[in-house]
């Protein structure tokens, strides 16, 4: 496995690759949400490039950019067990130049971005589609792979695949949880004891509502009720219903229904995300 962590590097590299290239596009401080769609990537490809890049520009300038985890030599080992040709970790002047205020960015349309995730971390998804684009760019995978854990950021990639003419392949990859149903994310690190026990009702929240929704509740109202009531001790940013294939909000439940939770703990101020599919679970 090659760790490689500049831009020209990665063209060479690339380059000299024989078969079809895999792309897994991650922040790090992987865990094993991440090295499902790892482990799919090496099932799928002859090549895997996992990128390792906390990338400034999705952040909002309140957020956690600084005191993000950064566990570089722990995810190069789990790359290598799994598999990985190429990590690439770069800095960020390799990807950005010094000029960051300068950069051209890809921004998605106002009625993907308007909603959820996007109306609370304004310009997070132009961050996501720029730094997303080049490494398509760099990588020349005919195929890469996000978690339906980031629901919105799925839908975004897909649109921007389909509106730009991407020539790659999107694979959705299905939520990995803990025993207990907790979404795994790198920011559960951030977690104590008492704010993971609290966590843990926004995936109750979700797969209680997809019971409700299986014993024939169609109403919003019923669910968000239940949902809040579970979620107390937590700040909730939102609880929305939308179609899976359009993102558009919903107010009669059916089986294309995503039903979407965003929520900050009271100490440490993590903002959790997690999401369900009423009908499958996909
Ligand atoms: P991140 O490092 O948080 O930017 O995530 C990198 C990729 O891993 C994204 O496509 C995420 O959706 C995906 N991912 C993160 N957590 C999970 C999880 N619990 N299950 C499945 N995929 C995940």
């Amino acid at each position: 496995m090659k760790i490689i962590d500049n831009i020209n590097d990665l063209k060479n590299e690339v380059k000299s690759l024989i078969g079809p290239i895999g792309l897994v596009p991650t922040m790090g401080a992987l865990h094993d949400g991440h090295k499902s769609l790892i482990d799919r990537a090496v099932k799928e490809n002859d090549n895997v490039i996992v990128s390792i890049f906390v990338n400034p520009i999705q952040f909002g300038a309140n957020e956690d950019l600084d005191k993000y985890p950064r566990t570089l030599e722990q995810d190069v080992k789990l790359c290598q067990n799994a598999g990985v040709k190429i990590v690439f970790a770069p800095k960020v002047d390799e990807m950005y130049g010094t000029d960051k205020n300068n950069l051209t960015l890809i921004c998605p349309p106002y009625s993907a971005v308007d909603k959820l995730c996007g109306k609370s971390r304004v310009g997070h998804f132009d961050g996501v589609c720029s730094v997303v684009a080049k490494l398509f760019n760099l990588s020349k995978a005919q195929k890469a792979y996000f978690g339906q854990k980031d629901a919105q950021q799925l839908f975004i990639i897909q649109k921007m695949v389909k509106d730009l003419d991407f020539d790659i392949e999107i694979v959705p990859c299905p939520i990995v949880r803990e025993a207990d149903n907790l979404a795994l994310s790198s920011r559960n690190r951030y977690l104590n004891e008492e704010e993971r026990k609290l966590a843990l009702n926004i995936s109750k929240s979700l797969f209680e509502a997809k019971k409700m929704y299986e014993m024939g509740i169609k109403e919003t109202n019923k669910i968000i009720d239940n949902s809040l009531n579970l979620m107390q001790g937590l700040e909730v940013e939102y609880i929305e219903f939308v179609d899976k294939n359009t993102f558009e909000f919903q107010q009669n439940l059916n089986d294309n229904t995503i039903m979407l939770i965003a929520a900050k703990t009271p100490i440490s101020n993590t903002r959790l995300i997690d999401n369900i599919n009423l009908c499958t679970n996909f």
